[in-house]
């Protein structure tokens, strides 16, 4: 089961991100939503090598942690996938420089094995 989410900030920012896996192949494949310093809003299969897609740095941040996204932990969990997890609202955008990222529910996968 996995997550397709939008990420998406007043500034007019948007992202399409993932996050978990399918059952039948979470073992190699793991998404979650980054920040890179020079991309933006990356997904990454942390199951492999946690690096930026489009410009190879490991230099990223998950969201849902500091600095990217505020102190989330007075805020209900939105999304999560094994021990990454994030609230609705309170993120870096990386157009802004805002926190004012939010996840946006837009699809729900649901692929049985
Ligand atoms: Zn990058
Ligand atoms: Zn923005």
């Amino acid at each position: 089961m996995a997550d397709l989410l939008e990420m998406s900030c007043a500034c007019g920012y948007r992202a399409q991100v993932r996050a978990g896996g399918l059952m039948r192949s979470f073992e190699q494949e793991s998404w979650w939503p980054f920040n890179c310093k020079k991309c933006g809003v990356v997904n990454i299969n942390w199951r492999n090598d946690v690096r930026c897609p489009s410009c190879a740095t490991t230099d990223v941040t998950p969201y849902g942690q500091a600095p990217v996204s505020l102190d989330q932990t007075s805020e209900a969990t939105y999304v999560q996938a094994w021990n990454y997890k994030a609230s609705k609202s309170g993120h870096l955008c990386p157009r802004c420089g805002d926190y004012s990222l939010k996840f946006n529910r837009e699809r729900f996968w649901v692929l049985a094995d």
